[in-house]
């Protein structure tokens, strides 16, 4: 069987599947690896408030070793369609290079993990040497309640279980080769939040101006770096994103100034630690002199790392046997849906380029498409040997 990535990129592309609609991306999936054979369940997921959303999860293969591909097909809105050459989901292809939303976030690699799969199966009988699985969500890019933590957890129900997973987000800043993804940092949300009394700026004596104080503290905050980073992660850092007093008026101390951070760690450290840590900076330069407290967000995401071992090694090998370039192990970037999936079983991210993401007329080389999908191809055979 010769599938073909390049047209199966362009006939997913062409599915206008914006959450929470499917666009017909999750049917033709189901399409291609049911006449491969694979048990496919279309999954639906709701919750109060939030918009249906369909899910599809595809197994083939009943024994061990089981390889989960993951991803999501649906996409960011194209924004203002008239700004894009070549119309999102029109799927055109010019000098070699395939332009449409979801080009290389990630249909791209989709399709690239689907002919690698059929191309692998119909060389050895139709069936693997173990079960490959497809988890595939149509809600990552949208509010993301209705996908990949609910299909994990149906398919746990099931008894499911996986050996391991890659994730076909794209990773490779510059060319395709650069880069896997062996882990994330965590992310911690907060908002320091400093009261002081309000008053007229004339009479200051009969005010307490918060912005005096939000300031000290945040100085105190970022004096010194949070830790010297790790052999796989950066330093943590700690970034204030907003500050603010909302004040109309220049006549008016005001009452209360706020200033919103976010936190990204690295494995040494956790949520609480941190807090901890952030807390102790703040009480120690506020003294009794300010008053200030912070409130913390809930947050899922937490760091993770796949360590290095046989299968990273596997990986990169056949990257590097593909493309020529040895890839870089990074745990850089924001987070994905593999600070799920990690839970599971080890989790590695690799895909298509990721300059394009969510850009107006995202585009991929057709190449890149034709080498992805040697690559998954050449991770299935030394997966399964
Ligand atoms: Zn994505």
């Amino acid at each position: 069987m010769i599938a073909d990535p390049v047209a199966l990129a362009r006939d997913l592309i062409r599915c206008p599947s914006v959450p929470p609609a499917e666009g017909g991306a999750l049917a033709l999936i189901e399409r291609v690896l049911k006449d491969a054979g694979f048990a496919v369940h279309r999954v639906t997921f709701t919750e109060p408030g939030t918009d249906p959303v369909e899910n599809l999860y595809a197994r083939i293969g009943t024994d061990a070793p089981h390889l989960m591909f993951a991803g999501h097909t649906d996409v960011v809105p194209p924004g203002d369609e008239t700004k894009w050459t070549h119309a999102p989901f029109a799927s055109e292809i010019e000098k070699g290079v395939l332009y449409g939303r979801g080009a290389v976030d990630m249909k791209g690699s989709i399709a690239c993990k689907l002919a690698a799969t059929l191309d692998y199966i119909g060389e050895h009988e139709g069936k693997p040497n173990g079960s490959i699985s497809f988890l595939i969500t149509g809600d990552e890019e949208g509010i993301a309640v209705n996908g990949t933590v609910k299909l994990l957890t149906w398919a746990a129900e099931r008894g499911e279980k996986f050996d391991h997973c890659i994730l076909g987000e794209p990773t490779n800043p510059e060319k395709l080769g650069d880069m896997i993804k062996i882990g994330r940092r965590g992310s911690q949300n907060g908002t320091l939040i400093v009261t002081g009394t309000q008053g007229h700026v004339a009479y200051p004596e009969l005010a307490d101006n918060p912005v005096r104080g939000i300031v000290a503290l945040i100085a105190a905050i970022n004096a010194q770096p949070l830790d010297n980073g790790t052999a796989h992660f950066g330093a943590s850092n700690l970034e204030f994103t907003s500050v603010d007093v909302g004040n109309k008026t220049v006549n008016v101390i005001p009452a209360e100034a706020r200033a919103r951070f976010n936190i990204r760690f690295n494995d040494t450290r956790t949520r609480e630690e941190l807090r901890a840590e952030v807390e102790k900076r703040a009480a120690k330069a506020a003294g009794n002199a300010i008053r200030w407290h912070i409130d913390w967000e809930p947050s899922n995401a937490d760091v993770f790392l796949t360590a290095p071992g046989p299968f990273v090694d596997m990986i990169q090998k056949a990257v590097a046997e593909i493309t020529g370039i040895k890839p870089v192990l990074s745990t850089t970037g924001g987070t994905s849906d593999a600070r799920f999936i990690r839970n599971y079983c080890p989790v590695i991210e690799f895909g298509l380029l990721s300059q394009q993401m969510h850009k107006i007329d995202e585009h991929v080389a057709t190449a890149d498409l034709v080498a992805l999908t040697a690559i998954y191809r050449k991770i299935l055979e030394r997966y399964f040997a």
